[in-house]
């Protein structure tokens, strides 16, 4: 269920990457309304076409983003197809995926990433009410809508993007590649992914963007990170108790014991209480 956008209403410009499967465009949409012509910012995702045949996982991603609306949560507007070519019309974030923002260096404050924790949880609590898995969540899959400014004592303002094709649809390596944000179990059977998966990739994320956006992991080869779940690692802790606690029950192997959304959001509310903390936290050991 979603709104099909025309082709023809469709503008192009710059490229911005690619994804997993996509590639990824800046552009425009042209809307008439009463005989006005309205132009909208958009961000294009095309499907590689020699993908195709994950179109309705594609297509599923979008359906899910169109229906349900929070706003923590990009906006898709629809879909668009043209001969072999599936397009995902959505929302355009303006400062990008945080991940990128994070390592260009710009520093923010610890508050300023307790935010942006915070308004995840409050995006994954939304999803856990509605019994909804979204599956690919990930510093890369926030976007930075807002800076904001500490020192103004404005927040950031972010939004989780859509999951892209689903994890059932990918290969191995492309599961394995995304260790340590997919959950373990999800290795054995991509088909089960629950909430629960997601907690897990919450906890990796938080832990991405209190390293500033640097991956866990990263550089490490497959067969690695394959070992790393094997033998039930944690990431490095971070030297701040509460957060690496938190972090540490979100990535706890067995599913079962991660906490609720209530509990995740209840943990991070009492952090920023301990101002001794927040002045005085620091990065948790990098790689
Ligand atoms: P995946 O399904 O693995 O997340 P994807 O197709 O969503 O893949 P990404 O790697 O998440 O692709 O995104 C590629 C880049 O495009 C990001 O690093 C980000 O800079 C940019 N980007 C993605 N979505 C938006 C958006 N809505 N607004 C602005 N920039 C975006
Ligand atoms: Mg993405």
């Amino acid at each position: 269920q979603f709104h099909m956008i025309k082709y023809k209403d469709l503008k192009w410009e710059e490229s911005l990457g690619q994804g997993s499967f996509t590639r990824i465009f800046k552009g425009s949409k042209t809307d008439v309304h009463d005989g006005e012509k309205h132009v909208t910012e958009v961000l294009l995702k095309e499907l590689d076409v020699v993908h195709k045949n994950c179109w309705e996982s594609f297509f599923e991603a979008a359906s899910l983003m169109s229906q349900i609306s929070h706003k923590h949560l990009l906006l898709v507007y629809g879909v668009s197809v043209h001969g072999v070519k599936n397009i995902m019309v959505q929302e355009f974030v303006k400062y990008g995926a945080l991940d990128l923002y994070l390592k260009r260096g710009r520093s923010v404050s610890v508050s300023w990433k307790l935010d942006v924790a915070k308004q995840l949880a409050s995006a994954l609590n939304f999803l856990e009410e509605k019994n909804i898995v979204h599956g690919n969540i990930c510093t890369k899959n926030l976007l930075l809508a807002r800076e904001g400014d500490t020192s103004q004592g404005s927040s950031p303002f972010v939004k989780l993007s859509d999951p892209g094709v689903s994890v059932t649809m990918l290969g191995k390596d492309v599961i394995l590649d995304r260790i340590p944000w997919v959950a373990p179990e999800v290795l054995e059977a991509p088909e089960n992914l629950t909430m629960e998966c997601d907690k897990w990739s919450f906890g990796a994320t938080v832990w991405e963007i209190f390293n500033n956006g640097n991956a866990p992991l990263r550089g490490w080869d497959l067969k690695r990170k394959r070992q790393f779940y094997e033998s039930f690692q944690q990431l490095p802790p971070s030297q701040w108790t509460e957060l690496a606690d938190l972090i540490s029950q979100c990535m706890e192997y067995q599913s079962a014991f991660r906490p609720s959304c209530r509990s995740i959001i209840r943990q991070l509310n009492s952090l920023i209480t301990s101002d001794y903390v927040i002045l005085h936290a620091t990065e948790p050991v990098t790689q």
